[in-house]
């Protein structure tokens, strides 16, 4: 046992880091010690308590906060805002242990191995870190770019194409030490921070401008931005989702990329989440969606005199629609305008 695990504040106690997200805190910790994430999460949450079985940015049990609060000395606010209950109200409407949580990328756990791209990243941010870690930010579903760096996010490694698993970083490593970073990838050593920068593919200055509008708002600094709150993100979403419905006779997506002059990607088949897309097809969809938004009631409603998108579909599944949605989407309700 390393000396002081077992008093009440950690030798190592650091912080977290700004929007730094709790898994990437708990893997600073560990190396901080000088031990593998597995090991310190046995040494001192015990071996019962299973901590890496689960999305545990997402499902972080409360007994593993508060020992982080009383073992660090970060004020229990500070340390629940590290997990992704944080965007409770913003992103979506109510928190879920199960099943897919609304713009929070999956990451389909299995075991200890993960299936999904679920966690994103900036090489520039990492590589200007002075210690690199992960953002809260790079864990939601649209946000597909940088936006201190003009640039593209990636979502696995641009090596070997895994998904990235900071809490496995240690299966690489024989040489554990306190300065060696987490951003390396888990199977083959690529460093993340050496991945070539991207920038930033748009299919329509407004539609791009709107899409930075909203990434604005999940950068803690920019809070106070208001024109951007849940009912936007929940539209933007129901949108995304229409984008990609497979019912006969809604064509919104090719009506948007016919107005665009863009062309389409293929996409991933099958009944999947918008969280579950890569991120090519996540930002090709979010543009489409975006470029609606700039002016939603005319586009919309040129696209369903196209006979490209149906009332009803614009509502599907979709509860608690703002009133301004629903009187859009209303005004779309008799078929017989179409004639007119
Ligand atoms: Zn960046
Ligand atoms: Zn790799």
């Amino acid at each position: 046992m390393i000396r002081g695990l077992t008093s009440p504040i950690w030798p190592i106690h650091y912080k977290p880091l700004p929007d730094e997200l709790l898994s990437s805190w708990l893997v600073r910790l560990a190396h901080g010690h000088g031990l593998k994430v597995q090991t310190f999460c046995n040494l001192i949450f015990g071996n019962n308590q299973q901590v890496w079985n689960r999305d545990i940015d997402r499902l972080a049990p409360t007994w593993l906060l508060g020992q982080l609060s009383y073992r660090t000395g970060a004020a229990p606010e500070i340390v629940w805002n590290t997990t992704l209950r944080a965007y409770e109200g913003l992103l979506y409407g109510k928190f879920r242990m199960s099943g897919t949580l609304p713009w929070i990328l999956a990451l389909k756990m299995y075991h200890r191995k993960r299936e999904g791209y679920g966690l994103q990243f900036c090489p520039t941010c990492l590589a200007e870190d002075a210690i690199p870690y992960f953002r809260k930010r790079w864990r939601i579903a649209f946000n597909t770019l940088c936006l201190q760096h003009k640039s593209m996010l990636l979502d696995r490694c641009p090596k070997c194409s895994m998904a990235v698993a900071i809490h496995r970083v240690d299966m690489i490593r024989s040489q554990l030490t306190e300065i060696t970073p987490v951003c390396c990838c888990h199977e083959c050593g690529y460093d993340f921070r050496q991945a070539p920068k991207i920038s930033i593919s748009s299919y329509d200055h407004q539609a791009l401008s709107l899409l930075l509008d909203a990434n604005r708002m999940i950068h803690d600094d920019f809070r106070e931005d208001q024109r951007w709150r849940l009912e936007h993100y929940e539209v933007m979403r129901q949108l995304c989702r229409v984008m990609t419905t497979r019912y006969k006779h809604v064509f919104l997506r090719k009506f948007v990329l016919e107005q665009l002059e863009a062309p389409d990607l293929p996409l991933t088949e099958g009944r999947i989440s918008f969280e579950m897309r890569p991120i090519q097809e996540r930002h090709h969809l979010v543009q489409l969606t975006s470029w609606l938004l700039v002016d939603l009631k005319p586009r919309i409603t040129a696209a369903w005199l196209s006979h490209a998108v149906r009332y009803s579909v614009l509502l599907k599944d979709f509860e608690d629609a703002p009133k301004w949605y629903l009187e859009i989407a209303r005004d779309l309700s008799n078929w017989r305008d179409r004639l007119l």
